[in-house]
């Protein structure tokens, strides 16, 4: 059984796009429904106050309660499916699919089992692919695949996931030569969210966020260097050089 229940935000800013309606199909008798749902509208919140802009297109929220039932609300022509364990979370311009952290225990890896408070920080990390899909031609990054470093960097920085730990992380493997080469190597290997996270931090920090917010609608790593006006190689170098100096707690 499901329950349908369609909210409609309002946005209290003088834009003149209309807001879009975000529904929701959550599992009916799940204790993380109604947390993750409330979180959908408080990340919403925050992901349009930091990009100054409203979601444009209306949102699907399917939270389910298994495995099974993830892979089958993920259309097959992400090529995705069967998901993989680490995977509780997937997101494009118009829906939201979540494996409900009460099923991590039995159906997922890498995840706490019944960490409401990592399912929150999933749920705004992929409703800041969303809005990121809505403001890209792709729609759903296809083709995208060398600028996973901006699309999980933006992703895993908006959400709050690039915490100390992750950057402290990052930080040392840079520091012992184990850092990408290339733009397109950053979204790989273990540290991959700390790489991507902070090349993003580091480019909001260098260039702006109105600069930030002027990437989204890129497709590809020569467009976005070109629109900062950099190269890859200046590029790695500078956020190289940012991210070893930066003083950060020290974590075991
Ligand atoms: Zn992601």
């Amino acid at each position: 059984m499901t329950s349908l229940l369609a909210v409609l935000a309002l946005i209290g800013s003088a834009t003149a796009q209309p807001s879009a309606t975000f529904s929701f199909i959550t599992p009916a008798s799940d204790a993380a429904s109604a947390p993750l749902q409330a979180e959908a509208d408080i990340s919403r919140r925050a992901i349009e106050k930091f990009f100054g802009k409203p979601f444009v297109n209306s949102v699907a929220v399917t939270i389910v309660g298994s495995r099974k039932e993830f892979d089958a609300a993920i259309p097959a022509a992400w090529g995705v499916t069967p998901s993989q364990c680490w995977m509780v979370g997937a997101g494009v311009y118009d829906r939201l699919i979540m494996l409900s952290p009460t099923a991590w225990a039995k159906d997922a890896c890498d995840h706490k089992p019944g960490d409401v408070d990592e399912a929150k920080q999933i749920m705004r990390h992929e409703l800041t692919h969303v809005i990121h899909g809505q403001y890209n031609p792709t729609h759903d990054f296809t083709g995208l695949d060398d600028a996973a470093w901006f699309i999980e960097g933006l992703a895993t920085y908006v959400s709050g996931q690039l915490d100390d730990k992750r950057l402290a992380r990052a930080q040392a493997a840079l520091g012992s030569g184990k850092g990408p080469t290339g733009l397109a190597d950053a979204w790989s290997g273990s540290e991959k969210y700390g790489f991507s996270g902070s090349m993003v931090a580091y480019l909001d920090k260098k260039y702006g966020r109105a600069k930030l917010i002027s990437l989204l609608d890129k497709t590809t790593n020569a467009a976005i260097m070109q629109e900062l006006g950099t190269t890859q190689q200046a590029f790695i170098a500078g956020w190289s050089e940012w991210l070893k100096s930066r003083k950060l707690a020290p974590h075991a």
